[in-house]
């Protein structure tokens, strides 16, 4: 019998790149993917750590596991990415039913942990090895075959912001060799890519030496933009420290980079940016939009906040919502603020849960109106659509607009890959719905 491997993937687009490089390298010792999860020989969750409902989730996905096997052989169980990093051999107290745990600086090591695996013998892998490792995966051709491709440059993280277990969880700074990155960017456009998304914990900090030149993201996306069959550029998620002069300059000079910029702030009070050690103040993040914005006045800005921050005064929080008033951000996420286990703020005196949830409703009621307005703007217009794929069972295809919203509308898969003007006729708070009125390709994003 073949041995077939399922992953579920909880977390950011870094753990969903990961997970495909899981399966492109397990590939080579034999497994084979499979979208069902009640007869694989292999079960991998890959986990995400940032809040603690995320690390619940995975204890509740095991017990649905463990129901489906009941009568069965037991697969082999993984835990893999930044809660397995975290919780290490813990996993295996509260869970015995865990057989392999593996951090996301030791996925070359899956191959061999798989190959010798044995019974009843629990493996924990969570060195910060990501030299190795990206060693190992920049010798296994990227399989991924979709419209929108990751590709991740960078990893870790320097920062230490004190509310954040990346850090923690994905090592130190990392970046990437320029040459391995534009291999397999190369290797994504042959199988199809039309949108290249570059990802790290802080896609802007990338750096790298070569022969004494540094090689820094605006050189990847000017050397992206370079290639015929590609369509869009974009990256995520940056750090407001790491927009230096040259990333800026990209939205003068480049047509394929996307006019969204996704660049959490987390708080419009300067108090408790300074108490999250942030390294940026309100004053320095509004240079950078309003330069952003002179350059191209199309840009639009989406954001990350934490709300109820220990120390945040209904004054700090009234700060949040005046820069949510100026900037009107899309696209953006909101969080209460988790103590995460093993850094700084853990031990802080948290808000209370009711005023917490309050904040929360306050500053979602105005993230969700600039969203739901930005998006009836495009009713009666064209946007530009690249096309990811067919709506199963239903003559409709898929596809999203600069700013990353859905455009669902009518067609067929011969279209798929393809960048189509699309009428918008209705839109609600996430999607907008069209037609599109004939299906000539266009050629400039
Ligand atoms: N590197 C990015 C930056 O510096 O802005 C953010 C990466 S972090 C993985 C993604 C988001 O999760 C953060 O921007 C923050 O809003 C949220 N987050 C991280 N730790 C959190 C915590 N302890 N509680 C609530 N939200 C948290
Ligand atoms: Fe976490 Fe981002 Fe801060 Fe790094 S910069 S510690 S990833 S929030």
């Amino acid at each position: 019998m073949e041995n077939t491997i399922f992953i579920k993937t909880f977390g950011c687009q870094m753990n969903e790149y990961d997970s495909n490089r899981i399966y492109d390298s397990v590939r080579k010792i034999g497994f084979k993917r499979t979208a069902n999860k009640e007869n694989a020989t292999c079960l991998v969750i890959n986990t995400c750590h940032i809040r603690d409902k995320a690390k619940e989730k995975i204890y509740h996905e095991i017990g649905r596991i463990k129901k489906i096997y009941r009568n069965k052989s037991k697969p082999i169980m993984i835990i893999a990415g930044c809660v397995a990093q975290a919780e290490n051999q813990e996993m295996f107290k509260r869970e015995p039913y865990i057989d392999i745990v593996i951090g996301p600086q030791s996925y070359h090591k899956i191959n061999n942990l798989l190959k010798n695996y044995i019974s009843n013998k629990k493996e924990e892998e969570t060195e910060f090895d990501t030299i190795s490792k990206f060693k190992h995966f920049d010798n296994i051709e990227n399989l991924n075959k979709k419209i929108s491709a990751f590709l991740t440059i960078q990893e870790g993280c320097d920062k230490f912001c004190h509310f954040c277990v990346v850090p923690y969880t994905r090592g130190p700074e990392y970046s990437r060799p320029f040459n391995k990155i534009l291999y397999e960017a190369e290797t994504l456009i042959k199988n199809g890519a039309k949108e290249i998304i570059l990802l790290g914990q802080n896609v802007n900090a990338y750096s790298y030496c070569d022969h004494s030149k540094e090689y820094r993201i605006s050189n990847l996306i000017n050397e992206l933009e370079k290639y015929s069959e590609l369509k869009r550029i974009r990256y995520t998620t940056s750090h407001p420290r790491d927009m230096t002069d040259d990333l800026i300059d990209c939205y003068a000079s480049n047509k394929k980079l996307m006019p969204l910029i996704h660049l959490p702030i987390q708080s419009g009070s300067n108090k408790i940016l300074k108490s999250m050690n942030r390294k940026h103040t309100v004053e320095e993040y509004m240079k950078i939009y309003e330069r952003l914005k002179k350059i191209n006045s199309e840009i639009e800005f989406s954001s990350d906040f934490i709300v109820s921050y220990p120390g945040e005064t209904d004054r700090d929080f009234n700060d949040t919502l005046n820069l949510v008033k100026k900037i009107k951000f899309i696209n953006s996420y909101s969080f209460i603020f988790s103590p995460r286990p093993g850094t700084k703020s853990s031990s802080l005196k948290t808000l209370d849960i009711e005023i917490s949830k309050e904040r929360l409703n306050e500053l979602q009621k105005y993230l969700f109106n600039h969203q739901i307005n930005k998006n009836r703007s495009f009713e009666g217009g064209f946007v530009d659509v690249l096309v990811e794929n067919k709506i199963k069972d239903q003559p409709k295809l898929f596809g999203r607009n600069k700013y990353l919203n859905s455009v669902i509308f009518n067609g067929d898969s011969k279209d798929i890959g393809k960048m189509l003007k699309v009428k918008i006729e209705s839109t609600n708070s996430s999607t907008l719905f069209g037609k599109i009125e004939n299906n000539k390709e266009i050629r400039a994003a």
